[in-house]
């Protein structure tokens, strides 16, 4: 089977979240299983100065129409995988944008992807069975197979599927856009990829792919209700056949506490001493006080609104009182960025705010944490609570999409219902209650948590199976 793995982040060359983490590991499973994959993302500034040695030119480079300009497409490679190079659109500080927001031409710069990855398949001359796209920077791909490489024979057969990580993140971009990807102005209406007079590129994944999936079998269901479809919930509802929730793994060799490098002590399920020296490190790192028994939570992740950062910051200084040590590492909004300032102002010995992202360091807080924070609003996978399990730091999180399905309450973590700081502060408190007063229970859920298998090879193959279903579908 060939197999073409379309993203805009993928480990180990670029990420700012969870996607990177699939795309590069479910790439990774798939070589491991035999199956003919091949990589695409961009060649942006980071990857270019990591890989600067190994990635090499394929000599093959070739221009890219954007409506009245054009760009040139040099394409580069690390054995399976193929980078795009375009060094006025990816050769910047950033993936998508600046502490100030996104970068004021990522339509064109997708688009540019998009159209680049078609380009690269119909010139290596590989027909590819699977075009697997993901979220809206690689959402056009599908429309394009079905509109303007309807007739070319390497594409004969092909099928696309489009994974939707986030519905929140939706590439929506004004009108004159239409120009520039050049799929007709006849698609600029609401049966088309118009949303509310923009252009939406995740529309054109969902409209134009052959199957959909999700990151999870709830937020599968999830996205058909008004409540989570951020106004696309009718049009997947008349989707809702194509559509299949495939919950994530995360990769064991990159996350594992028993040969984690970044850590300052390695420990096993069945040792855990070396848990508490990194528990150690981090409270030295980040100067907190109370010692070694006082519970240590931590949060790692975007700092937004579906991150439950609202209801984070209102519970934090009452945890606090309550004799509750935090560690949290973030960066996003500013609003958010500047309430934690603030709060690590407030309890300097007791909160570590770490305003940036740093893969070292979110390693060494998953290790040496208690307890891992998930208050999302939503969840559409999440890798954080899987990530964290591993480390034995139990997740404490809302019953929303991805957590639901892999957090069993009381056993492996603890999970709330309502979104309010009450209910978030409950939760903790019940761990904590746990944490320090009944030791043995805690160790137990610490090793049930640690054992769980989140390895990728389910989700491969639960990927490859779909593929089948696709494949046989004329
Ligand atoms: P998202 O919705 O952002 O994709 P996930 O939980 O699915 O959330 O995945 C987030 C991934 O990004 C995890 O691997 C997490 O450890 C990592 N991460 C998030 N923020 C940071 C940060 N500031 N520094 C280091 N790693 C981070």
């Amino acid at each position: 089977m060939n197999v073409v793995i379309a993203a805009s982040e993928a480990v180990p060359f670029s990420k700012t979240g969870g996607l990177a983490d699939v795309a590069g590991a479910l790439f990774k499973e798939y070589l491991k299983m035999g199956i003919n994959a091949y990589l695409f993302v961009p060649l942006y500034r980071i990857t270019k100065e990591q890989y600067k040695d190994e990635i090499k030119t394929t000599g093959m480079s070739f221009d890219v129409s954007l409506g009245n300009i054009t760009k040139e497409c040099r394409v580069f490679s690390m054995q399976h995988v193929f980078f795009i190079e375009n060094d006025d659109f990816f050769n910047r500080e950033d993936l998508y944008g600046t502490q100030y927001g996104d970068y004021h031409d990522n339509g064109i710069r997708f688009a540019f992807f998009c159209k680049s990855i078609i380009e690269i398949c119909k010139r290596i001359d590989i027909h590819f069975d699977i075009i697997h796209c993901n979220d809206w920077q690689t959402g056009l791909i599908p429309l394009y197979l079905k509109i303007l490489y309807r007739d070319n024979p390497i594409f004969k057969g092909t099928k696309s599927v489009f994974t939707i990580h986030n519905l929140g993140y939706q590439g929506l971009f004004p009108p004159e856009t239409m120009d520039i990807i050049g799929l007709g102005w006849d698609l600029f209406n609401p049966e088309g990829i118009e949303f509310y007079g923009n252009i939406s590129f995740l529309k054109a994944g969902i409209i134009g792919a052959d199957l959909i999936t999700t990151v999870s079998k709830t937020y599968s269901k999830e996205i058909l209700t008004p409540e989570f479809g951020y106004g696309l919930d009718g049009l997947l509802r008349k989707r809702k056949d194509s559509i299949v929730g495939i919950p994530n793994g995360i990769d064991y060799s990159e996350w594992d506490p028993s040969r984690d490098k970044f850590l300052s002590d390695n420990y096993t399920r069945a040792n855990l001493s070396g848990k508490e020296g990194c528990k150690k490190e981090l409270i030295n790192r980040c100067s907190l006080a109370g010692g070694i028994d006082k519970p240590l939570l931590c949060f790692i992740g975007r700092l937004s609104r579906q991150k439950g950062l609202d209801i984070l910051i209102e519970a934090i200084p009452d945890l606090i009182k309550i004799g509750i040590n935090f560690v949290i590492i973030g960066r996003g909004e500013d609003k958010y960025q500047g309430m934690l300032w603030s709060l690590r102002h407030s309890f300097p010995e007791n909160l570590f705010f770490y305003q940036g992202f740093d893969e070292p360091f979110a390693h060494l807080c998953y290790a040496g944490s208690d307890m891992f924070l998930m208050p999302s609003l939503y969840e559409p996978g999440g890798l954080g609570q899987l990530i964290a399990m591993r480390y034995g730091s139990i997740p404490i999180a809302r019953n929303t999409g991805g957590p639901s399905e892999t957090i069993e309450d009381g056993v492996t973590g603890f999970l709330f219902e309502e979104y309010s700081a009450d209910a978030l502060m409950n939760s903790v408190k019940v761990a904590v209650l746990i944490y320090t007063k009944y030791k043995k229970l805690w160790i137990s859920i610490v090793k049930k948590a640690m054992g769980m298998d989140f390895s990728w090879s389910k989700s491969a193959k639960a990927y490859i199976d779909a593929y089948k279903g696709l494949m046989t579908k004329r």
